[in-house]
């Protein structure tokens, strides 16, 4: 009998990578069940079984056979380039570091729970202490870059550097510091009085992401009490929400989760299952998420639209209120002490922070003792509030007690990019706000899939914004339409 032909390179090449973005998926998908579905007793279980699955994924993504596999194949290939780059990149790392870094973080996590609730930064010093040594030792598996925190923030968005961020949020402080003072000290308007059922809030969401392009045959929206977006495959989209009756916020959330979902439901199908079907970066994606929250989800057109419709569901509370008010209450700003909980406009400040704190640590310039006291006085100097106490101050993100420094920038690079790509999708589409009025999202969400969705990773964020917009990454139009929204909502001078 013959011996069956060996698939050539390319073939085998694809094969492995669609096992690795299959392994991604399942990986994802028990996250996701952690979440929503899982008994509390399946904590200790699953901990361990996804530690299985991660270093499987680990060893494969760093096989030498994958390497040789991508030395023989063409090069000039953009899946292939992105394939090597990850690859490259997962191998610079030693085995030993990369499990260090996972093992101290997750310890580090009950630790903080632990600190958060007492209100302790000395019981969390240390862990933190320890994770900002093996994120030194990371950024040292990069010599080549120009600052350590390059090589931190590259794991989350490829390509930008700690001097680009830099300048980027310098301008954008220098802008949201005078206009977030000047809103304070305007009278602050009168919030919606609830109650808002709980199930009928879901069912408002759900209407209004159908609108979107949530459809029951590829999504699910379930309850988390930390809502997040995942993508198991582009046909199989996990939104997960929470909803309480005092306010409206879970509906945003939804509408938050769902532009993350869309993005990874447009790319273009041919991508899937290899290196480059997901989302360009986690700035991008924050782009999508926060320009269907707040772009959309915040403005008057859309309200239009839908202020007749929450009024059916929420007679009592919403009857008398009118579409000025009720915009006026979700748009509220505040100088407020919690990220999580910030309004569109005191948001990046909370990010800002962070930013320049995690950029001091890794230099060496800030020390972690000197972290609260630090952390205290930035907030004084951008929001203008003094912090009670460490845990609604440096201790209320999960993120350093996972030792993941370098996110933060992501979610306000986020904003700034999404206020870039409206500007753009309203000179594409001159009769926008008409068609949100009308309850029409289609023609956004197709110039947001033609322009964004479709490319997966094949383009670079830079690349991606530059076709779309025209532009470099600029907080500009970020600050325009912030400074025109609220001069208007809250009838500043000029
Ligand atoms: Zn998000």
């Amino acid at each position: 009998m013959p011996s069956p032909e060996l698939p050539d390179a390319s073939a085998q090449l694809r094969a492995r990578l669609a096992e690795l973005s299959d392994l991604g998926g399942i990986a994802g998908l028990m996250g996701w069940d952690q979440q929503t579905m899982m008994p509390p007793g399946g904590a200790g279980p699953r901990g361990a079984a996804m530690e299985t699955l991660e270093r499987i994924a680990h060893e494969r993504a760093t096989a030498p056979e994958l390497g040789a596999l991508l030395d023989t194949v063409d090069g000039g290939d953009p899946l292939v380039r992105m394939a090597r780059r990850d690859h490259d990149r997962a191998r610079r790392v030693p085995v030993e570091l990369a499990a260090e870094i996972a093992r101290v973080g997750a310890d580090a996590i009950g630790v903080w729970i632990q600190a958060r609730e007492e209100s302790d930064f000395a019981a969390f010093r240390p862990a933190l202490e320890r994770n900002l040594e093996l994120r030194r030792r990371y950024a040292e598996c990069f010599p080549e870059v120009d600052h350590p925190y390059d090589a931190l923030l590259d794991r989350f968005e490829p390509d930008m550097t700690t001097a680009q961020v830099r300048e980027v949020f310098a301008r954008l402080r220098a802008g949201l510091v005078p206009l977030t003072e000047a809103i304070a000290a305007a009278p602050a308007p009168p919030l919606l009085q609830g109650p808002f059922d709980v199930g009928e809030q879901r069912e408002l969401a759900l209407e209004i992401v159908r609108a979107f392009g949530f459809d029951d045959a590829e999504w699910r929206l379930d309850r988390a009490v930390h809502p997040f977006a995942c993508a198991i495959s582009p046909t199989d989209i996990r939104v997960t929400g929470r909803f309480d009756e005092g306010s409206l916020s879970g509906v945003f959330a939804v509408m938050h989760e769902v532009g993350h979902g869309l993005y990874e439901h447009g790319v273009d199908p041919e991508l899937a299952r290899t290196t480059l079907g997901s989302g360009a970066s986690l700035g991008m994606h924050e782009s999508q998420s926060r320009l269907w929250e707040n772009l959309v989800g915040r403005s008057e057109p859309f309200w239009r639209h839908w202020l007749p419709r929450a009024r059916e569901r929420f007679p009592a509370a919403l009857g008398g209120v009118s579409l000025e008010d009720f915009l006026r209450a979700v748009n509220v700003v505040r100088p407020t002490l919690i990220r999580v909980e910030a309004d569109e406009a005191t948001y990046s400040l909370h990010v800002i922070l962070r930013f320049e704190l995690e950029v001091a640590l890794m230099e060496g310039t800030l020390s972690v003792a000197e972290l609260p006291e630090a952390w205290n006085a930035k907030m004084k100097e951008l929001l203008g509030i003094d912090v009670p106490d460490d845990a609604r101050g440096v201790l209320q993100d999960i993120h350093w007690a996972h030792g993941e420094l370098g996110y933060f920038p992501t979610y306000a690079l986020g904003n700034i990019v999404a206020a870039q790509l409206w500007r753009a999708a309203r000179t594409d589409l001159p009769a926008l706000d008409d068609q949100l009025a009308a309850g029409d999202h289609a023609p956004l969400r197709e110039w947001l899939r033609e322009h964004v969705h479709r490319h997966g990773r094949l383009l670079t964020p830079s690349e991606l914004l530059h076709r779309a917009t025209g532009a470099e990454l600029d907080p500009q139009p970020l600050l325009d339409h912030l400074d025109a929204k609220y001069r208007a909502l809250y009838r500043l001078g000029a």
